[in-house]
């Protein structure tokens, strides 16, 4: 019987809370669609990734995950604000968004848009899910064996391992 374990592509629905408010944050079972990962590729955040360990077709189970194992902790450092005419005009800006910044030295961090308004984008170094203990709600629906292709890559090509995605 097949398990999870490395160089496996699992197939799993998930509900996404925070936690601590019982908010929903995201849900494959809304798109009708479950998501594939690669295993051992750091497809999923570290403390999901380790509880599927072992698991079997058909397990359901609730993942709790702790914000270090997740989006990081919250080091309480506030956005900052970046004047709008710095940014492209067409450019589809949202909270939560991810954003790729260069240092002055040419080093390349990661950023996220906490909030926006008329002026001002408010930039921030932590992921919007930074301090948030998560809760996944999965099921696993399939696990089958990655193909080279997928190992390669490190991640899986559809849910069958068949489809293109422009690479
Ligand atoms: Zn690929």
């Amino acid at each position: 019987m097949s398990t999870v374990s490395d160089g496996k592509v699992v197939i799993f629905h998930y509900t996404l809370t925070n936690q601590a408010t019982g908010e929903t944050l995201d849900t494959s079972r809304e798109r009708g669609e479950p998501m594939p990962y690669l295993h051992g590729a750091q497809n999923i955040v570290p403390g999901l990734e380790e509880q599927m360990v072992g698991k079997a077709i058909g397990d359901s189970f609730i993942a709790v995950v702790p914000p270090e194992k997740a989006y990081g902790i919250d080091h309480g450092v506030e956005p900052e604000a970046v004047p709008r005419t710095e940014f492209p005009a067409d450019a589809p800006l949202q909270p939560g968004m991810p954003l790729r910044a260069q240092t002055p030295d040419g080093q390349v961090v990661q950023l996220w848009i906490a909030n926006l308004d008329d002026e001002n984008v408010y930039v921030s170094q932590m992921h919007p899910l930074a301090g948030v203990t998560l809760s996944f709600d999965v099921e696993i629906v399939n696990i089958r064996d990655a193909n080279d292709n997928e190992k390669t890559h490190g991640h899986p090509h559809g849910i069958d391992g068949t489809s293109g995605h422009g690479h």
